[in-house]
């Protein structure tokens, strides 16, 4: 079926997740917004383009939530709130209303479980591959956001969840990875497909971290970045890395695949660096929270951004790639 004409595709896919007087019912030139008193506002895009950021054969709902789901990730590292999103999606001939239906679904399923109403946005028609952009709107005490920025050599490296799910899934789905359960598969594809945004933890986190980002091109890549900025090297030990029962399933048929822990990106769990006195506050924050959280390594002296990462007998492992490089 192909698709309606614009207002009356925003009529029936898009104003159900408009339902807030700031998006006016999606009928003028801009939303109206004012942001919570007293707050500052906390701006995050993202955007994912089919065969690259997802799978062609990824249901469109997943596509949806996981496209709002890494937007909110970048709230989450940052320890604001969500306040509302913009959508311009590009589509394709091929991407019809069937596809709509199953996008639009998905986000107004993520809208009500995350409070975060549609402001706006665009939907137009491209000649290349499905292109999806979101921009987020949150919203964060002056002062109490967490930044990359504000590590030190000394501090310890942290990280939520469990890690290279994500990766592990996207071989799952692509045929790559064979051999596991049907549970455990079909944990790591949803791990790949549907990641979860550890919003409440970062909110906890403020005030007890010193820096903190999302995990979204592999651990030793983004960790690095914390490390640049603080001035120092970084030190993870591959052995500490937390894995759920599915990855250490998947590692039991390919040792190699242990790696991806470290190298495997969107797994959108936060890694951030706090004192070694605060222990105690971090594992209280995360209880909170009600997620788990796992010392995974260190920040120490040497050269800015260098991460090295070591096996159970303390040697450096040397990592093929450590992350994805998007260009
Ligand atoms: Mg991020």
């Amino acid at each position: 079926m192909p698709l309606p004409p614009e207002f009356a595709l925003i009529a029936k896919y898009f104003a159900p997740l408009a339902d807030t007087p700031a998006a006016l019912g999606l009928s003028d030139d801009a939303a109206l917004l004012a942001p919570p008193a007293g707050r500052q506002l906390v701006v995050a895009a993202d955007a994912m383009v089919a065969g690259v950021h997802f799978l062609d054969s990824d249901p469109a709902d997943t596509v949806a939530r996981k496209l709002l789901r890494v937007n909110l990730s970048d709230l989450a590292a940052m320890a604001a709130e969500p306040l509302g999103f913009l959508l311009t999606i590009a589509l394709p001939k091929g991407f019809d209303s069937v596809w709509l239906r199953g996008f639009a679904a998905g986000l107004l399923e993520d809208r009500r479980q995350f409070d975060v109403p549609l402001l706006g946005g665009d939907t137009v028609s491209t000649p290349g591959p499905a292109t999806l952009s979101l921009t987020i709107l949150g919203h964060v005490e002056p002062g109490r956001a967490l930044l990359r920025r504000g590590a030190a050599a000394g501090e310890v490296v942290w990280v939520s969840g469990t890690l290279g799910d994500a990766a592990l899934g996207l071989r799952v789905l692509q045929g790559r990875l064979r051999g596991l359960s049907g549970r455990h598969a079909a944990y790591l594809s949803e791990r790949y497909r549907v990641p979860e945004p550890r919003l409440e933890l970062g909110r906890a986190l403020a005030g007890i971290a010193t820096a903190a980002l999302d995990v979204s091109d592999g651990l030793a890549q983004d960790i690095g970045h914390i490390a640049r900025l603080a001035g120092c090297a970084a030190e993870l030990e591959a052995p500490s890395l937390p894995r759920s029962e599915a990855a250490a399933a998947a590692i039991g048929l390919d040792a190699s695949l242990g790696l991806l822990a470290v190298a495997g990106g969107d797994d959108y769990e936060l890694a951030f660096t706090a004192p070694p006195g605060h222990e105690a506050m971090v594992r209280g924050a995360a209880e909170a929270a009600g997620i788990g959280v796992a010392p995974v390594g260190r920040l120490l002296a040497g050269e800015a951004g260098e991460v090295r990462v070591l096996d159970d007998a303390g040697r450096p492992v040397r990592l093929e790639r450590t992350g994805w490089s998007h260009f």
